[in-house]
């Protein structure tokens, strides 16, 4: 096991735009930018830089955000060109998406790009050959799963703490216990849900076991005047819409008050690699 040596939140922001993923999207407001800055604010007021998992039509549409990321040292993975998840990929395909994703980041200016988060959790047992395309391609840590025992979900039995899986340094999700399930704690709309002491309870469980917290917010997980409509890949549901929107006032409130209370601290993934695992660390 890789045993950090401090108390790692590991906050990250997947970068991508909901509208995209719409056919009439662009008629709704332009919300990205302005929730980058609120991300921005937080970090800076905790003096932390932190790791954007980016999608290649973001950094095709707002290459001065990925360079201003990148020169004040932040770090910005992959996370697919267009937001395809890997159940509906194959390796060619992967492997052609993946390839524009890190063009496009370069080219927006990016630095010595190494990891990559999978979109919804879509590594799972039988996308597992994402790995290999992931080592062809020069990355070298994935933040993709969802370690849920519930077999029907994720990836049953993954473990909780990262480890290799080939070249790959995987680092999953980390899970909390909500009610009888198993959830992540630091992202989307669990972290909306969860009270905020049972956010704490859960958090210090994984301090105990010596683990960093692994997270993933979007920019609309903060937007609190983002306007109403029914997002992408909910299947038309009310209710996943509903949640969608709940509760975003209190993100950024909390993740203050956590970073506060609890004294952690926020670093890109890259730099808590190079703690655990230097030696996947180059440049
Ligand atoms: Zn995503």
């Amino acid at each position: 096991m890789f045993t950090p040596s401090e108390k790692y939140f590991l906050f990250s922001i997947d970068l991508e735009d909901i509208r995209f993923r719409m056919p009439d999207g662009e008629k709704y407001a332009e919300r990205v930018p302005a929730m980058v800055d609120k991300y921005l604010e937080f970090l800076s007021r905790h003096n932390s830089k932190c790791t954007w998992f980016t999608v290649g039509d973001v950094a095709r549409k707002y290459p001065s955000i990925i360079k201003m990321l990148a020169d004040e040292g932040h770090e910005i993975a992959c996370h697919t060109d267009l937001h395809i998840p890997l159940t509906k990929q194959n390796k060619e395909s992967f492997s052609n998406d993946l390839k524009r994703n890190i063009e496009s980041l370069y080219n927006a200016g990016a630095k010595n790009i190494m990891g990559f988060r999978a979109p919804i959790f879509s590594l799972t047992p039988n996308t597992q050959w994402a790995y290999e395309v992931l080592e062809q391609q020069g990355i070298v840590y994935s933040s993709s799963v969802l370690p849920n025992p519930n077999p029907f979900y994720g990836w049953p039995n993954f473990g909780e703490n990262p480890r290799m899986v080939g070249h790959v340094l995987e680092i999953p999700m980390t899970l909390g216990r909500f009610f009888h399930l198993r959830v992540p704690i630091a992202g989307g709309v669990y972290f909306r849900l969860y009270n905020y002491k049972a956010l704490k309870l859960n958090f210090d469980m994984h301090y105990n076991a010596g683990r960093a917290v692994v997270s993933y917010f979007h920019p609309y997980d903060i937007d609190t005047e983002q306007e109403r409509f029914m997002h992408p890949d909910l299947n038309g549901s009310k209710l996943y819409n509903f949640l969608m929107y709940y509760n975003r006032k209190s993100v950024l409130p909390r993740l203050d008050s956590l970073m506060h209370g609890m004294k952690l601290t926020i670093v890109p993934y890259r730099d808590y690699i190079a703690d655990i695992k230097p030696s996947l660390v180059v440049g």
